[in-house]
């Protein structure tokens, strides 16, 4: 596929593309050396951070704890074995492959260390979305590459970068839709920011997701203990660093501050 006449291209989502064109209809527009475009790479950026929840949520429909679905604590006690429902177990270990799969090669071409697979999959699930967030763009520019699609039972098969960020926003459309129909997923893992609601202690919750309202709804995270809440974009945050933004920071922060974005409008004092 070596395409040296144009310099432009169309995002190859075709109709699905979030940036298509409506009035021309056509996808948005791409550079010659990625297949899709900025504005599903955005969009696909925040299906793979949301992946970690996702997988903490199908996790919890199974064994509930964040500390423990994070922390690999070799010494802390585990959990009896329990019947696992098959889907959501299916479902979790698809999501844990998929990303380390491409975390794997992600780290080659950007020429990071290649790091050991870790045993416990939460903390392998973290890692891998840490890495191939910020570099979703480099993952859907990979030439095909032979893998195992969605599990080592599977036979060998080239796969492109661009395929893999389709799969990737698909595990994330999937645990969606097998999260939605219990009311338990809606209870997401973590301390309250404003009240003393914590995850540890022996009530459900504190912190549950609003429902969605339309596809694309990001769906505020709530506490319903004080009743506060808070913007997904504040959990998507919480869960990379266990810390809630604009919360006193423990100790110094060694990066410079990503926080573009603003929060809620000013009140007009008009
Ligand atoms: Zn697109
Ligand atoms: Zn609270």
């Amino acid at each position: 596929m070596t395409d040296t006449t144009s310099s432009d291209r169309q995002c190859i989502s075709g109709d699905r593309c979030k940036g298509y064109d409506h009035l021309a209809k056509h996808p948005a527009w791409t550079d010659p050396y990625c297949a899709l475009c900025e504005a599903c790479l955005a969009a696909a950026r925040r299906d793979v951070r949301t992946l970690l929840y996702d997988w903490l949520d199908l996790a919890q429909m199974q064994a509930p704890s964040l500390s423990q679905a994070i922390n690999p604590q070799p010494g802390a006690h585990r959990d009896p074995p329990m019947p696992l429902r098959g889907e959501p177990d299916a479902l979790q270990r698809e999501i844990h492959h998929v990303l380390t799969t491409w975390e794997t090669e992600v780290r080659n071409a950007a020429g990071l260390a290649d790091l050991p697979p870790l045993a416990q999959h939460g903390a392998a699930v973290q890692r891998a979305v840490t890495v191939l967030e910020p570099r979703l763009r480099l993952l859907a520019m990979l030439p095909p590459t032979a893998v195992y699609p969605t599990g080592c039972e599977d036979p060998a098969t080239d796969v492109a970068g661009w395929e893999a960020v389709a799969h990737l926003s698909r595990l994330r459309a999937r645990a969606r839709s097998m999260l939605g129909w219990t009311f338990r997923s809606r209870w997401v893992p973590g301390d309250c920011w404003a009240c003393e609601g914590r995850d540890a202690d022996d009530l459900d919750g504190p912190l549950y997701r609003a429902e969605p309202r339309y596809e694309e709804d990001d769906c505020e995270v709530w506490c319903d203990r004080c009743g506060e809440h808070r913007p997904a974009a504040d959990y998507d945050e919480y869960v990379r660093t266990l810390r809630w933004p604009g919360t006193p920071d423990p100790e110094p922060d060694p990066e410079p501050d990503p926080q573009p974005a603003p929060e809620t409008p000013a009140e007009a004092t008009a």
